[in-house]
């Protein structure tokens, strides 16, 4: 019997192997102190600290991002969790869009608070408007967490102004998961830390759940302090997927944002749709920042129908091509009639204060579906209402 893992037969596979190991072992005391105590040399210890194929994505993130550093996480949230966590104290001050993806928003208002963090949440539907808010606020503010596009409307904000209107010391985090490079480079306008939804368009098979933090050294150390100590990991498989995906992410971002602009010029030119959100229209209310701080416009396409709330639903209904389903950056098309699903316990003011009418759709459009199949479908299903 030996302890040894076995030799490999040869290690020259142009693609680094898949790591599923809970732990790691060291030689001798020699190598201890080496790998463990002065690391002069790389040295695994135990899996909830780190992973060669995290480390392999992590870097890989980093160059994608142009981030000193990258930490996957097991999602989404607890990479934005984790971020919060470790980069606020009781007495801090924040301020987030009110536009937020929803359980980030409950991270501020229901979590954050019982550790003696104040939020200040104003809407970004009035860019300027967020911005004076926000400058009102300057020398109060630790951080100030930013999302764009927002989802349903894909809302923008002008990222380089609201740095300046909150100097350089409050760090500023950025969820950019309907944003991924190459549509958006954050930390390129003044954002220090990245966020994502790695179970979107990162990672882009709809087969994962992960988070991504990326961005300035000095922070992600803190995070990875977070991470090491409270666990909130993803594993090597998952790990190697998220790093697979990343080959296609530019053919994959191109794609959809090819046909989300011939997806949403059919939609607006349609009688029965009201109104259209994407960003790559000059109908957006936003259009002039998108043109600024956007090199695509995704995938996803809200619209809203000339019709009440059961007319839409039989329209959903009538959908072959998409699954009715909420995700995004996934092969398949996907649709979800935002009243029924985000919006569901929301009452007519609720949204009638978001601006969310009861014939609003979000539309995901899957790179593996065709295009003109996806406007064929629209178009019968459209046209099978009134
Ligand atoms: C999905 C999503 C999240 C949460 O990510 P999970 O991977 O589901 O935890 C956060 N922000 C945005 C904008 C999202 O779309």
């Amino acid at each position: 019997m030996t302890k040894r893992r076995s030799e490999d037969a040869y290690t020259n596979s142009i693609e680094s192997p898949t790591y599923q190991s809970a732990s790691y072992y060291f030689d001798d005391a020699e190598h201890v102190k080496a790998g463990l105590h002065d690391l002069s040399v790389p040295a695994g210890r135990y899996g909830r600290y780190s992973n060669p194929t995290w480390i392999e994505v992590e870097n890989k993130l980093s160059e994608l991002s142009g981030a000193d550093g990258s930490l996957v996480f097991a999602s989404g949230m607890a990479a934005h969790v984790t971020a919060f966590l470790s980069l606020l104290k009781e007495g801090d001050e924040v301020v987030l869009p009110s536009e937020s993806y929803r359980q980030v928003r409950n991270v501020f208002h229901h979590i954050l608070p019982k550790f003696g963090v104040t939020v200040h949440e104003f809407s970004i539907r009035d860019p300027e408007k967020f911005i004076e808010n926000t400058a009102a606020l300057r020398g109060r503010l630790r951080l100030v967490h930013l999302e764009m596009p927002s989802s349903p409307h894909m809302y923008l904000i002008d990222v380089a102004r609201v740095r300046e209107a909150v100097g350089p010391d409050v760090v500023i985090t950025l969820d950019s998961s309907f944003s991924p490079p190459p549509n958006f480079y954050a930390l390129q306008w003044g954002v220090d830390l990245v966020l994502f939804s790695a179970t979107k368009y990162l990672s882009g098979h709809g087969d994962i759940v992960a988070g991504v933090a990326s961005g300035r050294g000095d922070l992600i150390e803190k995070l990875r302090w977070y991470r090491d100590t409270t666990g909130p990991i993803t594993d090597g498989n998952t790990a190697f997927l998220l790093r697979r995906s990343l080959y296609t992410l530019r053919l994959r971002m191109e794609r959809v944002n090819a046909m989300g602009l011939e997806v949403a010029r059919y939609l607006e030119s349609h009688p029965s749709v009201a109104r259209v959100y994407y960003n790559g229209l000059s109908s957006h209310p936003h259009f002039k920042l998108a043109q600024q701080y956007l090199n695509g416009y995704g995938g996803v396409i809200t619209f809203e129908l000339d019709m009440t709330e059961q007319q839409t639903a039989q329209v959903v209904d009538r959908l072959r091509v998409p699954f009715m389903a909420s995700n995004f950056g996934a092969p398949h098309t996907l649709v979800e009639q935002s009243t029924f699903f985000t919006y569901f316990e929301y009452s007519d003011r609720e949204l009638e204060s978001i601006g969310v009418p009861r014939g609003t759709v979000r539309l995901a459009l899957g790179y593996s579906n065709d295009t003109a199949d996806i406007i064929q479908d629209l178009d019968q299903a459209l046209s099978s209402v009134r």
